[in-house]
């Protein structure tokens, strides 16, 4: 998402970006590809197939969002119970592990299956960090404790080598 800007505070409009023709077409196009009804599903998959085409020529990324709700084996637009069938799905030992929950998509034409991760991987590198920075505070304050006993030890046996001559 981008942030929206406030006015221009020099007054003057913003000039529209370079690519703006090719943003407008690319958002016409997923737009009447998700706008026809469902017998038109030709025409549909034509839209789809020419916004990628159009996207791969012009070297504009589609955003996640959209490129998710397209099928990459036959280009049809996968709208969640219309045109495909959304499930969940945890292959970690009976569902013990939240995070690895996957989101399975199935084209309803092809049959083909997309599956998304409901975890950002980004989260889980700072998730990892934080769990071993943890582990690492953990084990050092150990230490230091282990330390404090040896040192205490140590001025026992001075004690009783005081007391013994
Ligand atoms: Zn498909």
């Amino acid at each position: 998402m981008k942030k929206a800007k406030g006015p221009a505070s020099s007054g003057k409009p913003n000039p529209p970006p370079p690519q703006a023709a090719i943003f407008s077409r690319l958002s016409f196009l997923h737009q009447a590809s998700s706008i026809l009804p469902s017998p038109s599903v030709g025409l549909s998959r034509y839209y789809t197939s020419h916004l990628l085409s159009v996207s791969k020529k012009s070297v504009q990324r589609l955003s996640p969002a959209v490129k998710h709700t397209i099928c990459k084996r036959c280009s049809s637009l996968l709208l969640p119970g219309k045109t495909s069938t959304t499930r969940v799905e945890n292959k970690s030992k009976n569902g013990r592990k939240p995070w690895a929950d996957v989101v399975v998509v199935t084209c309803g034409f092809c049959g083909a299956v997309r599956r998304f991760p409901t975890v950002d991987k980004q989260e889980m590198k700072e998730r990892k960090i934080m769990k071993r920075k943890e582990k690492d505070i953990s084990v050092s304050s150990r230490e230091q404790e282990t330390g404090k006993e040896e040192e205490e030890h140590k001025e026992k046996k001075e004690d009783t080598d005081m007391t013994g001559t």
